[in-house]
């Protein structure tokens, strides 16, 4: 939440100067205690520019000091004049030579400048800014930020980003977000900034001191002075990342504090006992014709003891593709139906859900339940699966089972969150994240719980994600990581097919290992628009690839557009060996389980995000038989490029994921569920991902042993001011 929210929200305060000793803390200014000061208190800011900065989301003085600057420009290195090349970006420092009047042409306000420095002449055009004819003066240094350009013969700029220098003579100069068109530029922000850093003084500083020396953290005063008023580079980067470290801090304390909170909560339900647990988990592992993996055994065993414990379980299980983690949940279901309770699993899309309950209904073939009406006696496990392609009809009759416990396992997509879908006595929920339900939507299925207990939680992830963002997107979750896959798979061949041989040579493969009766997928790229031109297009490649290619052989069609009935029969003739190859969209991407199969080919690879592609992937190389898959694309977009390397040159989850959040940045993986939940100015978990740990690793050592931060005063209060309502628990407990 940014900090001017919680300004705004209180009664505005009389100016007054920030020397009250209501906002220092232990010996010194307290983010909080600068909250309460409006920056009007600030001399030269009056109503007309504290309007301004409202404008930029800056309302009192705690908003100033974190507005930080974007970046720092190192006055001693610009580049000058001369050295500029046409079409290159760069930033200059120039003297203002002459500026024209403001006129216009053709409709446009034109305002011309011409500047120099020592080493040369440029002249500089803006267009709709006629404003800065009043603005710019002869005399006047500024820091130009734009590409240079040739127009008839002469060097020029347009509409470049303007800095005032003013009178500053430091080397390094911060370049503040600002807003040329609310009229405050960053030189603006700049004073204020300075007069705010000088009449704050000592900040008090939240970390105690020991871990500020091990981690070689500037303190918060200096950290200030030196982001907003570096002497070099250097100590403008230690600063930053002081700052950036405290933000990441205060995310991790409360993350870690609502961890703890909920773990000493008894508001779950203690689920059957170890002896019991086992012998349940003896009769799975009986009925499977291989063994566990130890880290599904460590898996399992670490949830049977959330589970028996009468605090609700919040359990994140990450694994990469093929690592069993299906088996993990219905163990876990098992647990919770042996004590008489229900479990639910709700998946992101109505293929996995429906993959989900095939798999499932497979794997607890044969169990029994208690049956309370029947003394002693059992009757078989009931599995129920709700989607919105479920009828009305059969909806009603399930949703009535439910009700009364004759449904023992619900699967599901989000149709499980609606208000009608009511358990009799929900024991275990798990959500198969896949990166795309929310916070709110985890809390929604758990509410689904009855008699005031919550029911037990466990998040999965369909494909790892990387450990920094798995801290600050799941760090209310306890986790395990499961790292080993089932024994016997062999590392799948990854090729990225470009040009025409190499693509010849993909279809040879496919008839290569058809001939050894072993048998392929081919992956249709995805389309734009309805799923019907997707199915469309499948279609039409398989058509093309039985009139060419794979002339001969036999190929299956399978699409998220065809009747339930067809898409099972496709499934039955590709998994019977009545089909060679299955043509498909991404509907195989989840839970398709077909050892012989040896092959993928994946069309327009470009298209595929990495995790997708990771998961199709993971659909051959299931028995000792060598697999391919290759990657078709003659895309060489700079992202795509990365990414098909990426996967040509690893079959390893956990590194891929940390690839992809390198080559995307963070704000696509998490979308909006990162939104409102910190204050993160400065850090960034793929920039900052050492500190990140760090802060995971202090806050855990806090928090663990005083949850309430008792000790900790300072942190608590600012925790309670940037993270909000999010910490509520703190102050509460
Ligand atoms: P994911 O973790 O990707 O969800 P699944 O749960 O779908 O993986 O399991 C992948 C495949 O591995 C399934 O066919 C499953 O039956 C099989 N499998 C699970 N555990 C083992 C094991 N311990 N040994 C061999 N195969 C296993
Ligand atoms: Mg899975």
């Amino acid at each position: 939440m940014p900090a001017s929210r919680v300004a705004a929200t209180s009664t505005p305060t009389a100016p007054s100067t920030p020397t009250a000793p209501a906002d220092r803390g232990q010996g010194g200014r307290t983010w909080p205690g600068l909250g309460r000061h409006q920056v009007t208190v600030l001399s030269g800011v009056g109503p007309a520019r504290a309007a301004k900065l409202a404008d930029l989301g800056i309302v009192n003085v705690a908003d100033l000091l974190t507005h930080y600057p974007r970046r720092c420009v190192d006055r001693s290195r610009q580049a000058s004049l001369a050295e500029l090349r046409i079409d290159e970006e760069a930033t200059v420092v120039v003297r203002v030579d002459s500026v024209g009047a403001a006129r216009r042409v053709r409709g446009r306000a034109i305002v011309e400048m011409v500047c120099s420095d020592a080493s040369g002449s440029l002249k500089v055009t803006f267009f709709n800014q006629s404003w800065r004819a009043r603005q710019l003066h002869t005399g006047m240094e500024l820091l130009l930020f734009g590409k240079l350009e040739a127009f008839r013969g002469r060097r020029q700029m347009t509409n470049p980003l303007v800095d005032l220098v003013g009178d500053r003579c430091g080397g390094i100069i911060p370049v503040y977000p600002a807003s040329e068109k609310a009229g405050i530029t960053s030189w603006e922000v700049a004073v204020m900034v300075q007069e705010a850093v000088r009449r704050a003084g000592r900040m008090a500083d939240p970390l105690p001191p020991a871990h500020r020396r091990r981690l070689s953290l500037l303190s918060r005063t200096e950290a200030l002075a030196a982001i907003h008023q570096p002497e070099s580079m250097d100590q403008w980067r230690s600063g930053r990342r002081r700052l950036a470290f405290d933000e990441l801090l205060r995310l991790q304390c409360a993350l870690v504090g609502r961890r703890v909170a909920a773990r000493q909560r008894s508001d779950g339900i203690a689920h059957t006992p170890l002896q019991d647990r086992q012998d349940l988990w003896r009769r799975l592992a009986a009925s499977l014709p291989f063994g566990l993996t130890s880290s599904q055994a460590r898996a399992i065993a670490e949830i049977g003891r959330d589970m028996e414990s009468d605090a609700a379980m919040h359990r994140l299980l990450q694994g990469d593709v093929g690592s069993g983690k299906t088996l993990v949940a219905v163990a876990a279901m098992l647990v919770a139906l042996r004590a008489g309770h229900q479990a639910a699993l709700m998946a992101p899309t109505e293929v996995l859900a429906e993959q989900h309950y095939l798999s499932i209904r497979s794997l607890i073939d044969g169990f029994d339940v208690p049956d309370a009406s029947r003394l002693g006696a059992g009757r078989p496990l009931q599995l129920g699966l709700l989607s919105s392609r479920v009828g009305s009809q059969e909806r009603s009759k399930l949703l009535a089972q439910l009700a009364v416990g004759a449904v023992d396992i619900l699967v599901g997509t989000h149709a499980l969150l609606v208000d009608d879908v009511r358990f009799a006595s929900l024991g275990l929920a798990v959500i198969d994240e896949q990166h795309r339900f929310g916070v709110d939507q985890r809390s929604l299925l758990r509410a689904k719980g009855s008699g005031g207990r919550d029911p037990d939680l466990l998040v999965m992830t369909a494909t790892p994600i990387p450990r920094t963002a798995a801290m600050t997107v799941y760090g209310d979750l306890d986790m395990t990581v499961m790292t080993d896959l089932p024994a016997g798979r062999s590392p799948v061949t990854t090729v990225w097919a470009r040009d025409d041989d190499q693509v010849a040579s993909v279809w040879d493969r496919v008839r290569r290992e058809v001939a050894f009766g072993h048998q392929a997928f081919v992956v249709c790229p995805l389309v734009d628009g309805s799923e019907s031109v997707e199915a469309a297009s499948v279609e039409d490649e398989l058509r093309r690839l039985e009139a060419g290619e794979l002339s001969g052989l036999r190929l299956a069609l399978l699409h998220g557009q065809m009747p339930q009935r067809a898409k099972q029969a496709a499934m039955t003739a590709f998994r019977g060996g009545e089909a060679d190859v299955l043509v498909a969209t991404t509907v195989v991407e989840v839970g398709v389980d077909v050892p012989a199969a040896t092959v993928m080919v994946v069309l327009d690879a470009h298209r595929f995000g990495m995790a997708q592609l990771h998961q199709l992937r993971g659909r051959v190389g299931r028995s000792e038989l060598a697999s391919w898959c290759y990657l078709v694309s003659r895309s060489d977009g700079d992202e795509a490029a990365q990414r098909l390397s990426a996967l040509e040159s690893s079959t390893d989850g956990f590194f891929l994921a940390d690839r992809d959040l390198q080559i995307r940045g963070e704000g696509t993986l998490l979308g909006t569920r990162q939104q409102g939940r910190s204050d993160l100015r400065l850090a960034s978990f793929t920039d900052d991902r050492e500190l990140v740990a760090e802060a995971r690793r202090v806050a855990v050592e806090i928090v663990d042993q005083d949850p309430a931060l008792s000790a900790h005063p300072v942190l608590a209060a600012e925790v309670a001011y940037f993270v909000g309502e999010q910490a509520d628990f703190l102050l509460k407990s």
